[in-house]
């Protein structure tokens, strides 16, 4: 079946009109996501698995309520409204995204407070309150938060993370870095600065 038959199966039921283009225009996004940390969700709509991020929808005639893909939003051009105005796809895409990063740096945060809270560590007590303000690292932070989120198992994805490279101090820090403390944050880095890592001396893990 495809995602639109099984899309056209799950939502008529739902919604008043007969057809999917026509049910599809009953629905818009709430606004409201879920993160389940791990990927094994599926999507109400279409039935895709494996998706770690619920968005929500919601008729606005029948009053039921979705959980689906955010890819489902844009395949089927689910309403995204904001400040009254439904959004164009470009714009719906970009909000999304945005929802997704809030997502990731509260994954990252929540990380953080459990690190904060595993020990007693003045430096994971400021990583915390600098990611709170800053939503970044500085390359000497991630060293220690990557070490010592791996040596107590607390469950995070690298990748989520920012490092700022973005004053010449942090540019040092990095160049000073031991090889192994520069792989276990290039997870971390955009690929500029991966690049910038580079420049500066540094190769990348194998
Ligand atoms: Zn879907």
């Amino acid at each position: 079946m495809s995602y639109t038959q099984r899309a056209r199966e799950r939502i008529l039921p739902l919604s008043q009109a007969g057809n999917l283009p026509e049910a599809i225009r009953e629905w818009c996004f709430t606004g409201n996501t879920t993160d389940h940390e791990q990927a094994n969700e599926t999507c109400q709509l279409c039935g895709q698995e494996g998706l770690r991020y619920h968005f929500e929808i919601r008729n606005t005639a029948t009053h039921h309520r979705l959980e689906v893909g955010s890819e489902c939003i844009l395949r089927f051009e689910v309403a995204v409204i904001e400040n009254g105005r439904e959004l164009n796809p470009k714009e719906t895409k970009r909000a999304l995204k945005q929802h997704m990063q809030k997502m990731r740096l509260e994954s990252c945060l929540r990380a953080l407070e459990r690190l904060a809270n595993s020990e007693n560590n003045d430096i994971l007590a400021n990583a915390l309150k600098y990611y709170h303000i800053n939503k970044a690292l500085t390359p000497k932070q991630a060293n220690v938060v990557f070490w010592r989120l791996a040596a107590n198992r607390i469950d995070h994805d690298p990748t989520f993370f920012k490092v700022r490279l973005d004053k010449q101090k942090y540019r040092d820090d990095l160049a000073k870095m031991q090889r192994r403390d520069v792989h276990r944050i290039w997870k971390a880095l955009s690929p500029s600065q991966r690049k910038k890592a580079e420049d500066l001396g540094h190769l990348p893990p194998n």
